[in-house]
């Protein structure tokens, strides 16, 4: 086991160690506590089996997203995982050079104590990867524009109930939530999928186990259209029910309004979002597409709120974040120790 007493950025090592303890030092930053890695390694992957499969659109979307859960009962992945992380499924079958099909990950879409309440069933949030070919080297086929279908993700929508699947894991050691949830605040940022992990957090935090937190939470949904809003149902009557949480929808294609969530963020600010941010309880969490990341950081910079969300080194600096570029951005502009983000 290795403890780290520094700050969160120096986990060097940490991957080759399956279990550790994640300690911060800097008070703004959150404990994590202890996270276990690869319990089950890709090398040799467990057999798991499908419980249950269901559709999470609502009316005609054009798109494919399904809540899957699998029993991991009697493997090593059993009770290993904490919300947050990642599991990965292994499809079958070779790809294109004739190899096995390597592991993809998943965010786990379940609480720490899995769907069961027992740590034994995971799930995930999955989209159909359904796409035109298009040529990404200069070597590929400039002509080339045929049907292209994701392998995993399809894989695992055509999965049916008592179906066995491979699976491995868990991995992710810095997106979770803290080690105690009572001292901190929460704002989720999602986009599309991005929405997997807070089913599991938000869960876990208001139906336990244990008391429902009483942390304030703000949950920020992106998505194309209404009818792509995920586990929208549950999350409004999680509203209904807790005064302490708050879900706000944002729709990108409305016909009313187009809006990303670092606009509506920004929309929103002195009305809702200031004093949230200005907290020094608050932590960040960005899940999804990676546009949204610097979106949220150069806001935050517009608005004097980076402390503890946003690291900035040299040539860029905060004050001039308009001429932030997004080459500059990938190399001198960071999360700091409030920001868990998850994006791709
Ligand atoms: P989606 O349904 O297409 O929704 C994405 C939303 O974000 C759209 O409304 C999109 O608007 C908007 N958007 C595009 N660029 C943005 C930007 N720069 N800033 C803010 N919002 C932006 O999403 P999806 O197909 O599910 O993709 C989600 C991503 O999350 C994928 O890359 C996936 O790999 C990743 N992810 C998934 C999981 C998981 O567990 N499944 C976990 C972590 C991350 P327009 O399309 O209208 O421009």
């Amino acid at each position: 086991m290795l403890l780290m007493t520094g700050s969160y950025h120096t986990f060097q090592g940490a991957e080759k160690n399956p279990f550790y303890t994640v300690a911060v030092n800097d008070p703004i930053a959150p404990e994590l506590g202890e996270v276990q890695m690869h319990a089950v390694k890709p090398k040799a992957p467990v057999v798991g089996r499908v419980v249950s499969t269901e559709s999470c659109m609502q009316g005609r979307s054009a798109s494919f997203v399904r809540h899957v859960s699998i029993d991991v009962s009697g493997t090593p992945l059993a009770g290993s995982f904490r919300t947050g992380q990642a599991f990965g499924v292994i499809a079958p079958g070779e790809d294109g050079r004739g190899k096995l099909h390597a592991v993809r990950l998943y965010s786990l879409a379940c609480p720490t104590q899995g769907e069961d309440g027992s740590g034994n069933v995971i799930s995930t949030t999955v989209k159909r990867v359904i796409d035109e070919y298009s040529a990404e080297k200069e070597t590929d086929d400039q002509e080339a524009h045929h049907l292209f279908l994701g392998v995993c993700s399809n894989y695992l929508c055509d999965l049916k109930v008592g179906d066995e699947v491979l699976v491995t894991g868990p991995a992710g050691k810095r997106f979770l939530l803290p080690a105690d949830p009572s001292k901190h605040d929460y704002l989720f940022i999602a986009t599309g999928t991005g929405i997997a992990p807070y089913y599991g957090m938000v869960r876990e935090l208001l139906q336990g186990p244990g008391d429902p937190a009483s942390s304030e939470i703000h949950l920020v949904m992106g998505t194309p259209y209404t009818t792509d809003l995920l586990y929208d149902e549950y999350f409004a009557s999680m509203e209904q029910e807790h005064e302490c949480f708050h879900y706000h929808r944002v729709i990108s294609r409305s016909d009313v309004r187009r809006e990303y969530v670092d606009r509506y963020i920004d929309r929103e600010m002195d009305s809702t979002f200031r004093s949230f941010f200005s907290n020094p309880r608050t932590l960040m969490y960005l899940c999804g597409l990676e546009g949204m990341e610097s979106g949220m950081y150069r806001m935050l910079a517009r608005h004097g709120l980076s402390e503890g969300f946003v690291e900035v080194k040299e040539p860029l600096t905060l004050e001039e974040h308009e001429t932030w570029d997004a080459k500059s951005m990938k190399r001198n502009v960071k999360s700091g120790p409030r920001s868990l983000v998850e994006v791709y």
